[in-house]
């Protein structure tokens, strides 16, 4: 793979591209920009509901601005990592105090936005307003080790070489440019997947270091396995979702019901209250951020 690939690559997305509402001609950046933020570790079917909610009831960054945390955190609802809902709350503060109420287009003034990182910054740059920048996310990677460096799959990451590699890839025209990054992840989310890649459909497989090496097994360091069940991100989730679920401050009581486990428990309660994703009254109980 190399820039000679961006024409079929670009030509595949055109024809084969899920459609999915925050690819419709229109959004707006702040539209782009919740999707992002969404979509970070919470798969497409889970985001889509929640977020044509956020844009039906916060179309702009300064009414998801005017919302209370609480509301944000009830309306993120099971997404996960609940911290990207705060994030974004003053990430909206920002864009609709400094920046007219309209999302930035450039990678520095949305790198200086709270809470906005490296990724979600040339994400939104590209997808929202169609600039050259390098998206780097993990299906990224994947496509880059197999189709560029013949590897059955990534490394750990590693973010300015992962950045380079992306860019040594991208045309020099940004409409161009912008399309060949969505193409790339779309690759990778779709047919070039970690366990079963479909390079009978693949439109680079004429070009793909890996295949053309005969598809080696992956050999470099051993990658971290996520679980879930039992880790402190599924109990704070237990913990969160209580709170969600009653229209006030709770008592300790009826979070300790939530998980059995006292000591993982009041651990991830402390991690809650330090996150600022939960609070505690000064009569001993808890609640969501300002719900007291
Ligand atoms: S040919 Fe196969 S391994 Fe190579 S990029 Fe395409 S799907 Fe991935």
């Amino acid at each position: 793979m190399n820039t000679t690939t961006a024409e079929p690559l670009n030509a595949w997305y055109e024809t084969s591209a899920r459609e999915l509402p925050w690819r419709e001609p229109g959004t707006t950046g702040w539209g782009v920009l919740v999707s992002e933020t969404m979509l970070q570790q919470t798969p497409v079917r889970r985001v889509e509901p929640v977020w044509w909610e956020w844009m039906r009831r916060w179309p702009r960054p300064s009414d998801l601005a005017a919302a209370s945390q609480a509301e944000v955190l009830r309306a993120w609802g099971k997404l996960g990592y609940p911290r990207r809902a705060l994030r974004l709350h003053q990430a909206a503060e920002a864009i609709a105090a400094e920046h007219d109420d309209v999302v930035p287009s450039d990678v520095d003034t949305l790198l200086g936005l709270p809470g906005i990182g490296t990724y979600t910054a040339r994400a939104v740059a590209a997808f929202a307003y169609g600039r050259r920048a390098p998206v780097v996310d993990t299906n990224v990677r994947r496509v880059v080790a197999r189709a560029v460096h013949g590897a059955g799959d990534a490394g750990p990451p590693s973010p300015n070489r992962d950045l380079a590699d992306v860019e040594a890839l991208l045309p020099d025209d940004d409409a161009k440019a912008a399309k060949l990054s969505a193409a790339i992840m779309e690759l990778g989310q779709t047919v070039c997947t970690a366990r079963a890649p479909g390079c009978d459909l693949c439109p680079i497989a004429h070009d793909c270091a890996w295949l053309a090496a005969g598809c080696p097994e992956y050999a470099g360091p051993p990658k971290k396995v996520q679980r879930f069940a039992g880790t402190d991100r599924q109990v704070r989730g237990k913990l969160l979702d209580v709170l969600r679920g009653a229209s006030g401050p709770v008592e300790r009581a009826d979070l300790d019901r939530a998980w059995s486990e006292a000591g993982q428990r009041d651990r991830c309660l402390d991690s809650l209250l330090v996150d600022g994703l939960v609070e505690q009254t000064e009569d001993g109980r808890f609640a969501l951020p300002g719900e007291h």
